[in-house]
């Protein structure tokens, strides 16, 4: 994996305008792929059509030049390659590695709650019985593709060699070979009827696609890292290096989220503020 050329991508969603916290991320990862002489890939996370949005597609565009970054085209757009998620589900699911999940959220907060051994934090579940899986079908039930972690635990024969090479910190100072825990995410969904593809399974299937030897991205995401390095593993995908950077927080000491409208880039650049300066303040001068 380390003999490849240093690529790294920063992938944000289409769900609203970039704030300071996307410029740290996407900077960080720019300047990585730069330090390295590699590569800086866009990928646009757009699979959930009822929250992205054109205008913040283009909206990431112009922060990202605004901020002085340049980029590989053709961009990946993930609602362009929806059909590629789909043959990863169907190859998992052929191995008996996914089953549908007829549950409610409401359903499923209740059977958490109500677990044998104490409320669980993570949901796990088990396919229906044949008959009444049909049945539901039939009925024309919503359902959710989920991965199940006891049947991939034994098609792994245990996650113990599942492993990660943490080059930044996670959110605990977790930092050189890290081993996976897949459960710290329980039974994940991969695939929802509306949707068709659900996050990680769109972002390991992609992050191997592009070629990605480094994944540059927020602490916040550290715990997907765990569940990714299980589908990578899955799939036979190699997985990349991970170096998780601190959150940026706000003076209010809370993280930049995507409702801050004030604290976009459209907003500080409205209000005068030059990416010399943006990138100064975030330590990039
Ligand atoms: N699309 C995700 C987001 O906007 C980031 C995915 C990733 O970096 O793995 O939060």
């Amino acid at each position: 994996m380390t003999d490849r050329p240093f690529a790294t991508r920063f992938a944000p969603s289409p769900t609203g305008r970039l704030h300071r916290g996307h410029a740290y991320s996407a900077l960080t990862a720019f300047e990585a792929a730069r330090a390295a002489g590699g590569r800086f890939v866009l990928r646009i996370e757009d699979i959930d059509a009822t929250r992205c949005r054109p205008e913040f597609e283009a909206g990431i565009y112009e922060d990202l030049a605004w901020l002085g970054l340049d980029w590989e085209t053709p961009v990946l757009r993930q609602s362009d390659h929806l059909a590629d998620y789909e043959a990863a589900l169907a190859g998992l699911t052929e191995r008996g590695l996914t089953y549908r999940c007829f549950r409610t959220r409401r359903e499923i907060a209740e059977a958490m709650a109500s677990a044998p051994h104490g409320p669980m934090e993570v949901f796990t579940g088990e396919p229906l019985p044949a008959d009444e899986e049909a049945r539901r079908l039939e009925a024309g039930e919503p359902f959710a593709w989920r991965l199940s972690l006891a049947t991939a635990r034994a098609a792994l024969g245990g996650f113990e060699r599942l492993t990660f090479l943490e080059e930044g910190d996670g959110p605990a100072g977790e930092h050189g070979p890290i081993a996976a825990r897949p459960e710290l995410g329980g039974d994940v969904v991969l695939a929802r009827k509306d949707v068709g593809v659900a996050y990680h399974l769109a972002v390991t299937v992609d992050d191997a696609r592009q070629g990605i030897t480094h994944v540059v991205r927020g602490q916040d995401l550290f715990e997907a890292t765990h569940v990714q390095r299980l589908l990578q593993a899955l799939l036979g995908l190699s997985g990349p290096i991970y170096r998780h950077h601190r959150l940026l927080l706000g003076p209010d000491g809370k993280r930049f989220a995507k409702r801050d409208r004030a604290e976009t880039l459209e907003r500080l650049r409205e209000r005068g503020i030059t990416s010399g300066e943006l990138r100064r303040e975030l330590g990039f001068g």
